[in-house]
């Protein structure tokens, strides 16, 4: 399932955006968001995986802004059509991390096969137990 490519990728990348900067807790484990120069690495990853370009992310302050508008505007879409239950967060214990479900059917519960896995291993110790 897909939204459109233009909002596929700014909802993506809000996604990634909202569980690289959230402390909380990530796959069962404690997160705290990178500080200073690591963060701003740390987002310049994620805009390059998205197709963005580090050397215009550094020397020109319009784009982490055109971003954002992006973002906030994929998300806004996504929120006010018929697919805002495709945005999730992970239903996995010590997890809060969030999702975008691009199942084809739909019923995505987990934020990674981590999560999914966690879970599936600890139903099935109890199942022996
Ligand atoms: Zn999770």
């Amino acid at each position: 399932m897909n939204f459109n490519s233009h909002t596929d990728v700014v909802v993506r990348v809000a996604v990634d955006l909202v569980n690289l900067l959230t402390p909380g807790e990530d796959r069962g484990r404690r997160s705290a968001p990178p500080e200073g120069d690591e963060r701003t690495a740390a987002v310049g990853a994620v805009l390059r995986g998205a197709g963005g370009r580090e050397a215009t992310w550094d020397a020109d302050n319009s784009l982490p802004n055109g971003w954002a508008a992006g973002c906030a505007t994929g998300l806004a879409v996504v929120l006010g059509g018929s697919r805002s239950d495709r945005l999730g967060v992970c239903t996995a214990p010590r997890c809060d991390r969030v999702y975008v479900d691009t199942s084809r059917n739909g019923t995505r519960r987990y934020c990674s096969t981590s999560c999914q896995n966690r879970v599936k291993t600890a139903a099935f110790r109890t199942r022996l137990s």
